[in-house]
């Protein structure tokens, strides 16, 4: 096979030609048709997150098709299309496995981070994990509601009934989570980074009610706001944003340090809170309802090989929705 491989933090990530990966007891190998591109794959690549074990390869909005089952598999069938997201595997016996929040794991495997993901032609995964995608638009379509799609969804959940949302940082889980929560009835505020036009045109076709930069108002109180941008400086610029009681729900897996600020921000009973990784769950209901709610992303596909390039225009803040590598491209 071949693979977009992170061999040192910093990078870049190197084409390589591997051995093709056998699946284990329980495993299924899929051939990647599509793997969607996460900010969480550039905290990787800079070393943010901690215990990286060189070399891997990132990729945790995996799409394929199973090539080969492992023993034991009876789950998933060869020829079948299937997800990979981000939460690779749980220990099931650890207090939090047991109370049901098993994306809290004390044992877990994440996808592209503790496990090999999907910038790859081929990758193997815990078939228990894998989600069927029946009834799903075409794979690049698909490939960014398996990270994007899903953490954004379980954290729009954690702003409860919050008809007022504020989304910070529309790209690619905003532009999702927006299509859901217009979806449900709620209003949609987007903040995007300043000048950022074409996001906040984005936001508008999507429905938004107001979209501007993440320092200005939309002259009324939130209710909640999601933010999904790395900055740690939004969280009191979220606090400021929402009404009394209201929740300011961080989603990104790693943020640069928030700064003070006062008591004041937070007084009022309002709330700021992290989420975490996925239950195999929130995947469950997440599908469902894209397919119900008949999601579209916005995405652009580009060949495996241009993996670095693409992470230097996410991070310079140039990908609009969401990109997507896809192996086959070109070849
Ligand atoms: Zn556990
Ligand atoms: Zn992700």
């Amino acid at each position: 096979m071949h693979a977009m491989v992170l061999q040192k933090p910093g990078g870049p990530l190197q084409l390589e030609a591997l051995a093709d990966p056998e699946p284990g007891p329980g495993e299924i190998r899929v051939r990647v048709s599509a793997c969607g591109v996460c900010r969480t794959d550039l905290h990787l690549l800079d070393g943010e997150l901690p215990d990286i074990v060189y070399p891997i390869i990132p990729g945790h909005e995996i799409v394929g098709h199973i090539d080969r089952l492992g023993a034991g598999v009876t789950t998933h069938q060869l020829g079948a299309r299937v997800g990979i997201p981000w939460l690779g595997h749980t220990c099931g016996h650890c207090q939090f496995c047991l109370r049901g929040t098993e994306n809290l794991c004390d044992a877990p495997a994440f996808t592209g981070y503790t496990r090999h993901g999907g910038y790859a032609t081929h990758a193997v995964a815990d078939a228990s994990y894998a989600f069927p995608l029946d009834g799903l638009s075409d794979d690049v379509a698909a490939a960014p509601l398996l990270c994007a799609g899903l953490i954004g969804w379980r954290s729009l959940v954690m702003a409860g009934d919050a008809e007022r949302l504020g989304i910070y940082g529309f790209g690619a889980a905003g532009h999702i989570v927006a299509q859901v929560a217009r979806w449900q009835g709620r209003k949609i505020y987007a903040f995007t980074r300043r000048n950022d036009r074409t996001a906040q045109d984005l936001a508008l076709q999507l429905g938004a009610a107001w979209a501007g930069a993440a320092d200005e108002r939309p002259g009324l109180a939130l209710d909640a706001a999601i933010i999904y941008a790395a900055a740690g400086e939004l969280v009191p610029a979220a606090l400021q944003a929402v009404r009394k009681g209201g929740r300011v729900i961080c989603a990104g897996i790693h943020m640069s340090a928030i700064p003070s600020f006062p008591y004041s921000l937070l007084w009022g009973e309002r709330h700021v809170m992290s989420v975490a990784n996925l239950c195999r769950q929130d995947g469950l209901d997440f599908l469902r309802i894209a397919r119900e709610a008949q999601i579209r992303t916005h995405t652009t596909a580009h060949p495996l090989s241009d993996a670095n390039g693409v992470l230097a225009r996410l991070r310079q803040g140039d990908v609009l929705g969401a990109a997507v590598l896809v192996p086959d491209l070109y070849s």
